[in-house]
């Protein structure tokens, strides 16, 4: 049987896990962290939006670009720098930002979460795993009805895959989310998701190892980097770390996330992954709170109901690197949640909200990297960007095949 070691035990390492187990192979999942998803896949918004995998490189958002760089937009950030991997990485986003090329990188999107959505069906039926887990959909506020039209094309699209959308006007939302009541501003349309669903990366990480240990076997390695991948006759022939013996192993898988140091130069392909740091809060839900996701637009907050606390993710900050948790930042975001939906989650103190910041590897087309390295043996899975929880496993299910066919 061969063995494959897989660096990374965020949502994608866990998912890969799953799937390279289930095709008969001896994995070890590693981390350098005590226990599994302490990177970007920890807090972050909890969405599994399977009907909103939309690329982030876009006309609108290009066209929305001015804005951002004069400040204009709290949301996100652009740190210019005159580092020339970001300014690979900035121009092949916007070679992306066209029309043609954002809507093929939608489809693709679109397609893997849908990927995911049915093999979580799966793995809910084969495992029992308590995460959180609700199937109660998603709503996207728009403050005004033209900037709901002006997403018609995507909407389109979507509908000729088969992804199921409601357009509604405020009371009908309201009726099916009470919380939208208390929301301050004007919302002139609401696009409804009723398959989305939301649920704790983390916890499903931690019960989802625990299972695979118990049905396939799988080893695990925490609290220790992996230092190099070593090789053999241009082959992988085991990983060494930083403070234990090196493990031997005949295929190695990087789901490492933004760190890319590991990789031979000839697979860290400049501006091929750029971190994007965000923010997010956890706090208790309060009797107003709402059960469905929301994403406020305006704002460009996503509020998730995970059992009896209140998820708030946000801000996107390019350029950050190394990144740090930014206190100014941060109560920008605070604030905008509050202001939002302050009726949803105790938020009397700082302490109540379990301030969390984490950074998305983004591709410059938001399509994550499933290939195989320049070794023999080596594969990559990474770049998920701002949607890996929602393409998790579909990403896992292509890695597989990818190995299968290429080993
Ligand atoms: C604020 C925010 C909100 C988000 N909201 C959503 C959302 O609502 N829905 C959604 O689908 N996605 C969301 N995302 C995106 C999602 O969190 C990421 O795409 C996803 O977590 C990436 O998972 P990963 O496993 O690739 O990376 P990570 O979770 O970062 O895992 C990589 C792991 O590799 C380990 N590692 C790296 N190098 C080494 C080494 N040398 N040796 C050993 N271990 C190593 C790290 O310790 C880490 O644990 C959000 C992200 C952020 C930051």
């Amino acid at each position: 049987m061969a063995k494959v070691a897989i660096i990374g035990a965020g949502v994608v390492g866990t998912a890969s896990a799953y799937m390279l187990c289930k095709a008969g192979l001896d994995v070890t999942l590693i981390d350098r962290n005590p226990g599994p998803a302490q990177g970007a896949s920890r807090a972050n918004g909890a969405q599994l939006s399977y009907a909103y995998g939309d690329a982030l490189a876009s006309p609108s958002f290009l066209a929305h670009m001015p804005e951002i760089l004069l400040k204009r937009d709290p949301a996100y950030r652009v740190r210019l720098q005159a580092d020339p991997e970001f300014l690979i990485w900035g121009l092949r986003f916007l070679f992306n930002s066209l029309q043609s090329r954002f809507i093929a990188n939608t489809r693709y999107l679109l397609q893997m979460a849908a990927e995911t959505s049915d093999l979580l069906g799966d793995v809910l039926k084969e495992f029992d795993l308590s995460f959180d887990y609700q199937s109660s959909g998603k709503m996207i506020l728009y403050s005004t009805a033209a900037a709901c039209q002006a997403t018609a094309g995507t909407r389109r699209l979507k509908q000729s895959m088969g992804i199921r959308q409601e357009v509604l006007d405020r009371s009908g939302a309201t009726a099916i989310e009470p919380a939208l009541a208390h929301y301050p501003d004007e919302i002139a349309r609401v696009i409804y998701s009723e398959g989305d669903a939301a649920g704790r990366p983390d916890v499903f990480c931690t019960t989802f190892i625990e299972r695979l240990r118990e049905r396939y076997g799988l080893k695990t390695i925490f609290g220790e980097e992996v230092e190099k991948i070593l090789s053999h006759a241009g082959r992988v022939s085991g990983l060494a770390f930083r403070s234990r013996e090196p493990l031997a192993c005949d295929l190695a898988v990087a789901a490492s996330g933004c760190s890319t140091e590991l990789l031979p130069w000839r697979d860290r392909l400049p501006g091929a992954l750029w971190p994007v740091q965000g923010y997010s809060i956890s706090a208790p839900a309060t009797e107003k709170a709402m059960r469905v996701s929301i994403t406020d637009l305006q704002r460009k907050i996503v509020f998730a109901r995970l059992g009896n606390t209140i998820r708030a993710a946000g801000l996107a900050d390019i350029g950050a690197r190394p990144y740090h948790f930014n206190g100014e930042r941060f109560e920008s975001f605070r604030s905008a949640a509050v202001e939002a939906f302050g009726q949803s989650f105790a938020h009397s103190s700082n302490a109540d909200l379990n301030a969390w910041s984490g950074v998305r590897p983004c591709t410059p087309s938001s399509r994550p990297l499933i290939r195989p390295g320049s070794l023999k043996g080596l594969y990559l899975n990474l770049g998920h960007g701002t949607l890996g929880w929602t393409l998790c496993l579909g990403s896992a299910k292509r890695l597989a095949t990818v190995i299968k066919e290429t080993k």
